[in-house]
C-alpha cells in the first residue's frame, strides 16, 4: 500500500457494519470495542434476560487488561471483585499453597481476580450502550443470505414479528451450538471426554475455614473438589470425577455427598444454588472466517472442560476489534481478518492441549504421585493463564524477531517511566491506539491511516528500550525496529504499519 490510499468501505448502504448475534462475554466485549471504534454495530441476543449464576469467575490478567481497553473502571471491577493471591492443593494430610502473583511491578492488577461471569456481563452490557452500540435482548437472529458486501440476517423480536436487516459484516458469537455456524455452512468437530463428570454450584461453606483470596483443591483418588471464593462471602464449588455415566443429572445430595468425601467428613454446603453438569467435551469449527460471516468465542471452539472459554473469549475479541474496525473504516484490507484466525487458533490449540492434561490430572488414580511436583518439589508458581505470543504471525515483524527482542510478546502492562509518573503501556495506547515507543528523543513523524501514538525520548523520564517498538492496539509487539532518527526511522515504521493494513 504504497500511496496509503484507503482501502474501500465495505458496502456504505448497509443498515449496520456489524452485527453481532449473542450476548455472551465474547460478543459484547467486542461490540463495545467496536462501538468505541465508531464503528456501527449492534447484538442481538435470544435470551429475554442474562443467564444467572456464577459460571466463570475468574478474570485472568490479559482479561483485566482487554477490560480496561474497553474503558471500564478498574475501581469499579475491583469493588465488586476478589484478588486470587494463592492457589492450595490439598492431598490427604498435605498442602501446597503456591502463589498467583504474575507480577510484583505490575501495579494495576498484579493478581488474578475473581468476578461471577453474570456480573460481568452486567458490565460489559452497560459499556456496550455507554459507546453507542445497543443490546437487543429477546431478538434472535437467523442468518438469511451471504450476498455481494452484505449479509441479510432475519431478527425475530420478543412480539414475534421478523425483522429483516443487511450488515457489512456478522459475527457470530452464539455460543457452541451456534446456529449461525451451522448456517454458514461450516463443520464443527466434537470430542467428548467420556468417564469424567463435572458439576458445579454456587454455595456457602461450612466444616471447613477457608482463606477468602485463595483457591483451593483437594483431590482424592479418581475426583477432586475446587472452590473459589466469591465477594458475597458464598464459594464457587466444582467437583470432577471419574464415573461410568458422566451424563447423569446429580442432585444437590450428591454434590453435598462428594464434597463432604473429598474434603473433610464435616464440610457441608449451605444454600448451594445454579447447580451444572457436564461431560467435558472439545469443539473446533474448521474455519472461523466464512465470507462475511467470522466466528467468535465458543462459537469457533470449545475447551475440553470449562475453564478457559471466557477469558479467551475476550482476548479472541480484542485481537478481532481493531482489525475489524480497520477493514470496516477502509484503514485495511480485508485479508488482515485472516491473522485473527491463525493467531488465536493456535493460542486455542495450546489451551486444548492444556486443558485436557488438567483433566487427566483432576481424577488421577494417585494424585499424590501425579501431583508430586507440586506437592514435594515446591515449584515456585504456577500459572492461572497460560502466555501467548503472536512470534509466528505475518503481522509479527522486526530485525530481532527470533533473538531477544519481545516482539510477538505482550507488554500492555509493562511500565514507561514519563515525567509525569509510571504508566502502563496500555494506558499510553489510549484503550486501543496503535503506540509506537521511540528511544530516540528526535520526534518521529509518522502520519498513518492507522493512526498511531508516538511516544519519544524527549516525552519520557527512562527509556530502557534500545529499539523502537511498535505495539499493537491488544497490546502486543507488532515489530521491533532498530533505533534510528529522521526519514530512515520514520520509513521503517510505514513500512510495517503498511504490512499490517495489507494483512501481513
Ligand atoms: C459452570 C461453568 C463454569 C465456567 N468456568 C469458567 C472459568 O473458570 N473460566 C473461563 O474462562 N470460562 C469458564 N466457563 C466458560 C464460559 O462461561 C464460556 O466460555 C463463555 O460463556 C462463552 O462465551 P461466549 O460469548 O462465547 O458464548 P455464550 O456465553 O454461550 O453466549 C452465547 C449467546 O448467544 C445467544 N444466542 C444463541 N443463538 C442465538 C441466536 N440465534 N440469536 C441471538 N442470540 C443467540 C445465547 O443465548 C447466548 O447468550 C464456565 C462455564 C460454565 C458453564
Amino acid at each position: 500500500m504504497p500511496d496509503r490510499a484507503p482501502y474501500p468501505h465495505p458496502l456504505p448502504d448497509t443498515d449496520l457494519d456489524v452485527l453481532v448475534i449473542g450476548a455472551g462475554p465474547a460478543g459484547i466485549a467486542l461490540a463495545a470495542d467496536l462501538a468505541r471504534y465508531g464503528v456501527r454495530c449492534q447484538v442481538a441476543e435470544r435470551r429475554p434476560d442474562p443467564r444467572p449464576g456464577t459460571r466463570c469467575p475468574n478474570l485472568w490478567r490479559r482479561t483485566l487488561y482487554a477490560y480496561d481497553r474497553l474503558g471500564q473502571s478498574s475501581d469499579e471491577l475491583r469493588a465488586h471483585g476478589v484478588p486470587m493471591r494463592s492457589k492450595a492443593f490439598h492431598v490427604g494430610d498435605r498442602t501446597a499453597e503456591l502463589s498467583l502473583l504474575e507480577d510484583a511491578d505490575d501495579q494495576q492488577w498484579p493478581y488474578p481476580l475473581l468476578v461471577r461471569q453474570d456480573r460481568q456481563e452486567e458490565y460489559l452490557t452497560a459499556l456496550a450502550r455507554k459507546h453507542g452500540c445497543p443490546v437487543r435482548r429477546g431478538v434472535t437472529a437467523r442468518i438469511v443470505a451471504q450476498e455481494q458486501g452484505c449479509v441479510r440476517v432475519e431478527l425475530t423480536t420478543p412480539e414475534g414479528s421478523p425483522e429483516l436487516l443487511r450488515a457489512a459484516w456478522v459475527v457470530a458469537a452464539d455460543g457452541a451450538q451456534s446456529p449461525s455456524r451451522a448456517a454458514a455452512g461450516v463443520d464443527w468437530q466434537v470430542l467428548r471426554h467420556d468417564g469424567v463428570a463435572w458439576w458445579q454450584v454456587d454455595a456457602g461453606i461450612e466444616g471447613v475455614k477457608l482463606p477468602t483470596d485463595r483457591e483451593d483443591l483437594f483431590h482424592a483418588p479418581y475426583s477432586h473438589v475446587g472452590m473459589v471464593p466469591l465477594a458475597d462471602g458464598r464459594h464457587r464449588v466444582f467437583l470432577a470425577s471419574a464415573t461410568e455415566d458422566a451424563t447423569a443429572q446429580p442432585s444437590y445430595e450428591d454434590v453435598e455427598r462428594l464434597f463432604t468425601a473429598v474434603v473433610h467428613p464435616e464440610a457441608r454446603l449451605h444454600e448451594p444454588r445454579h447447580l451444572w453438569w457436564h461431560t467435558p467435551v472439545e469443539g473446533r469449527a474448521e474455519r472461523w472466517l466464512t465470507g462475511r460471516v467470522i466466528l467468535l468465542g465458543e462459537a469457533a471452539r470449545v475447551f475440553p472442560m470449562p475453564v478457559h472459554g471466557l477469558n479467551t473469549g475476550i482476548q479472541d475479541a480484542a485481537n478481532l476489534a481493531w482489525k475489524l474496525a480497520a477493514v470496516v473504516q477502509g484503514r485495511a484490507s480485508v485479508r488482515l481478518l485472516r491473522t485473527y484466525e491463525s493467531e488465536r487458533r493456535r493460542v486455542a490449540e495450546v489451551l486444548m492441549e492444556r486443558g485436557k492434561r488438567v483433566l487427566r490430572a483432576g481424577v488421577a488414580a494417585d494424585p499424590e504421585a501425579t501431583l508430586a511436583p507440586i506437592l514435594h518439589e515446591g515449584s515456585p508458581r504456577i500459572r492461572t493463564e497460560p502466555a501467548p505470543t503472536y512470534e509466528m504471525s505475518p503481522l509479527t515483524g522486526g530485525t530481532e524477531r527470533f533473538a531477544d527482542g519481545c516482539a510477538g510478546h505482550w507488554i500492555a502492562s509493562c511500565p514507561v517511566h514519563t515525567p509525569a509518573g509510571v504508566w502502563s503501556v496500555s494506558t499510553l495506547q489510549s484503550q486501543g491506539q496503535w503506540l509506537v515507543l521511540s528511544p530516540s528523543r528526535e520526534p518521529l513523524n509518522v502520519t498513518h491511516p492507522l493512526n498511531p501514538r508516538v511516544v519519544d525520548g524527549a516525552q519520557l523520564a527512562v527509556c530502557d528500550r534500545l529499539m523502537i517498538t511498535i505495539v499493537r492496539p491488544d497490546g502486543y509487539v507488532g515489530a521491533e525496529i532498530p533505533c534510528g532518527t529522521g526519514r530512515p526511522a520514520e520509513r521503517a515504521v510505514l513500512d510495517y504499519l503498511d504490512r499490517v493494513a495489507v494483512g501481513g
